[in-house]
């Protein structure tokens, strides 16, 4: 059994998607492990009118996936409760405050309370003001508010969002979700980096040519085309998950591991982001947006055509660029990222790129003969692993080299065992460990870098979108972005033999 947590959940949007595909079914994969027991319960909050039962059956069908028996899941389901709420209706909280003071009694709660905003980011301001004014918070336990994306859609707008928070909790009770944090490679980075004297030593401008980090998703935007169209991949994708990768790799060494220690680096590194000039974002920034294909016999809308999505949209699905670290250890390494929307495969992977050695020795048929990159790759979707790209010697006769993978993954069996995001995020805000979430200075560095490109977008409209094909990986634009300081892509699935 683990070290049971004793908390109140309210979570706004308990009838939500969110809720019933990420948030129950960690939840009780939590609840499994023993971490929740006895001492939690949970209350769903929205405006339709529910009863307990129903909510219980919404709660149990969240959960068909997992291995349970019917009375654990019964049991799981016993501590939830639904709570019929509009989060603009001062009154409604004061009902909330009654259900909430008698699950505490009722679980021995301590006061402990975790408030979830699953909802549209709209209401953010308005619950947390009203958490406060109608005293819903409690003087004893602890309080802390997880707060999903996207947090703001600008830096403005970010820094009133922010502005609305802090009105009603502190820094350090704001847990802002960014989930790519939770998942398990993502934070293996830090282990790899600071848990190895031959990579760490090697960690710097003097050894490392580039850093690429690939977000390839090959679904188009189904059923978040409403909310895409609004954003586009820079503010879904780059201006978070990739800038928190990005700093994870790019920030130094931290005193200790504890939270403070490492968001101190985080921070630090971030300030020395270069932030483009409206030249530098159109010269360091392309964007696309994904047109239909066959394949395989199977037609693919285009973004175009999805539902919710004007016929002239204009909202990127596709973004690669460069980003800079202006300090000693990064200066001259441009850290080349993309993402989008119907790539041709599904993967999250950091290639970090070594540097030539002065020269081949070994070289056979003309002088310019390179030896291939030593490539350091993190796998961190659809498996889990490391691989590192070395040189050896081609059987036989002669002295040519081949690249030799060296590759590490994790069994499927332990990638199974891996908490899934969610369910690691849900613990750290129970344990009160904030390592894994966004400090409002980490986020306001990165929308300042986002707006730029932003607003160098939104003065020109893309005369050649649809760009590039479902099922490609990308505008031809994106292959010339590194092709013109002499480089490429090395993640490749449409050649041959791809690596994934
Ligand atoms: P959703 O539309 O499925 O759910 C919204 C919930 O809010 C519903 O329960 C609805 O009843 C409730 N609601 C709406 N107006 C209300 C009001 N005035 N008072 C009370 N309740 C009200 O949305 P979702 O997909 O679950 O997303 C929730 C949040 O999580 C959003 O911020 C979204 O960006 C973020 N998010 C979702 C996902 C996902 O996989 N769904 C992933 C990442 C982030």
């Amino acid at each position: 059994m683990q070290n049971e947590k004793v908390a109140l959940f309210i979570i706004f949007g308990g009838s939500g998607d969110l809720a019933r595909r990420k948030l129950y079914p960690s939840l009780f994969r939590l609840y499994q492990k023993g971490y929740l027991d006895q001492h939690f319960a949970v209350i769903g909050t929205a405006r339709r009118p529910w009863t307990d039962d129903y909510y219980h059956q919404i709660v149990t069908e969240s959960l068909s996936d997992l291995q349970a028996t019917d009375e654990q899941v019964a049991a799981f389901a016993s501590h939830f409760y639904y709570q019929s709420h509009d989060v603009t209706n001062a009154e409604h909280y004061v009902v909330l405050e009654e259900l909430a003071k008698k699950l505490d009694q009722k679980y021995e709660l301590q006061d402990n309370r975790i408030y979830y905003m699953a909802m549209s980011p709209n209401f953010f301001g308005t619950i947390a003001k009203h958490l406060k004014s109608e005293q819903i918070l409690t003087e004893d336990g602890f309080n802390r508010l997880i707060i999903e994306k996207p947090f703001g859609h600008d830096y403005q707008s970010a820094k009133e969002l922010n502005e609305q928070i802090r009105a009603s909790f502190a820094e350090d009770q704001i847990y802002r979700i960014d989930h790519y944090l939770g998942k398990e490679m993502v934070q293996n980075i830090s282990a790899i980096r600071f848990g190895n004297n031959i990579i760490e030593s090697l960690w710097n401008n003097r050894y490392i040519d580039n850093i690429q980090i690939t977000l390839s998703e090959a679904l188009g935007v189904e059923e978040r085309a409403g909310y895409y169209e609004t954003a586009g991949a820079m503010r879904d994708m780059v201006q978070n998950h990739i800038s928190q990768i990005a700093t994870l790799l790019a920030m130094e060494p931290p005193v200790s591991f504890s939270a403070t220690d490492i968001r101190h680096e985080k921070i630090k590194v971030l300030r020395s982001l270069h932030i483009d000039t409206p030249e530098e974002a159109r010269r360091n920034f392309v964007r696309g947006q994904y047109g239909p294909a066959t394949i395989d016999g199977t037609r693919l809308e285009g973004y175009r055509e999805a539902e919710q999505v004007a016929s002239d949209s204009k909202t990127e699905t596709y973004v690669a660029g460069k980003m800079e670290f202006e300090n000693y250890r990064w200066a001259g390494v441009p850290f080349y990222v993309r993402t989008g929307k119907r790539l041709a495969k599904k993967a999250t992977r950091v290639d970090i790129v070594f540097k030539q050695l002065p020269m081949n020795i070994f070289k056979t048929v003309s002088d310019d003969d390179k030896l291939g990159d030593n490539v350091l790759t993190i796998y961190v979707e659809p498996t889990e692993g490391f691989g590192l790209r070395v040189n050896a010697k081609r059987l036989g006769q002669g002295f040519e080299t081949r690249p030799v993978d060296l590759d590490f993954r994790h069994s499927a069996a332990a990638a199974g065992n891996s908490p899934e995001a969610y369910e690691r995020l849900l613990l750290d805000a129970l344990n009160g460990d904030s390592t894994n979430f966004t400090h409002w200075d980490e986020l306001s560095q990165t929308w300042k870098f986002a707006d730029v490109i932003e607003q160098v977008w939104a003065e020109t409209t893309p005369t050649d979108f649809p760009n590039y094909a479902s099922g490609s990986m990308g505008p031809e634009a994106a292959t010339e972005l590194l092709a013109r300081d002499g480089r490429h892509w090395i993640y490749d699935p449409t050649q041959a033999l791809p690596k994934e």
